[in-house]
């Protein structure tokens, strides 16, 4: 038996102050979520619609985050369900969010996916074209917010071969602090999950994805 509650204490003595802890939910039932919900957990991700729509009636009212490559003609599913989508890598998709969250009368907060490795099999954009990409989302998508960067980072036994990777992450986010734009209003940089959230956090992160470290090991 996995003791969720166990887990989180475990992940929580490791977190440093003022990072938010999004617990990764992908295959594990509503009973596990919410026990993780009894448990303290404020914010779940997910990176399936499909998964978020047929949990989200039985998961006890928590902010869901959507953490997965999102199709552009799947949006209009969760557009009134999660708090912020982290995976947005194209002015079609930031479009399309735009509409829909002007269907609902809201603003939807985004995070932009960065690849910063530059790698074939990962979602996100490469670090030169993040700036143009915020550029275009703010001046074509009024109801969206740009709260921040995620990143996923790839695997690697020993941390301080990937840590370079956060440090340039956090580096493009501190770019934007100052940033006077009212939809450019940075407050997430989304980096480290079971593996690596440590050293993510020590590079900067202020929020990070755990779902094997709370759950177990996923079986699909
Ligand atoms: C599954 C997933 C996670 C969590 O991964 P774990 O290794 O189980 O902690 C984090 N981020 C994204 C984008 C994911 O898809």
């Amino acid at each position: 038996m996995v003791d969720i509650k166990a887990n989180l204490e475990n992940v929580r003595s490791e977190m440093k102050d003022g990072v938010l802890l999004v617990a990764v939910t992908k295959t594990h039932t509503p009973a596990e979520i919410n026990t993780a919900i009894d448990c303290g957990v404020t914010d779940i991700g997910e990176n399936k619609v499909q998964e978020i729509l047929d949990k989200y009636d039985s998961v006890k009212p928590v902010r869901w985050h959507m953490i997965g490559h999102l199709q552009t003609n799947k949006v209009k599913y969760i557009i009134d369900k999660v708090v912020l989508i982290h995976s947005v890598d194209s002015l079609k998709l930031a479009k399309e969010i735009n509409k829909r969250a002007g269907q609902h009368e809201k603003l939807m907060d985004i995070l932009i996916q960065v690849n910063i490795a530059d790698e074939e099999s990962k979602w996100g954009v490469s670090k030169d074209e993040v700036k143009g990409l915020i550029d275009d989302v703010t001046e074509n998508c009024p109801n969206v917010r740009i709260k921040g960067l995620m990143t996923v980072v790839p695997y690697a036994d020993d941390p301080e071969e990937i840590r370079g990777y956060f440090t340039q992450v956090k580096e493009m986010y501190d770019g934007y602090a100052g940033d006077e734009r009212e939809m450019v209003d940075f407050e997430y940089l989304s980096m480290g999950m079971t593996h690596d959230y440590v050293t993510a956090m020590e590079e900067g992160s202020n929020l990070i994805r755990v779902g094997t470290g709370i759950f177990g090991t996923r079986v699909y």
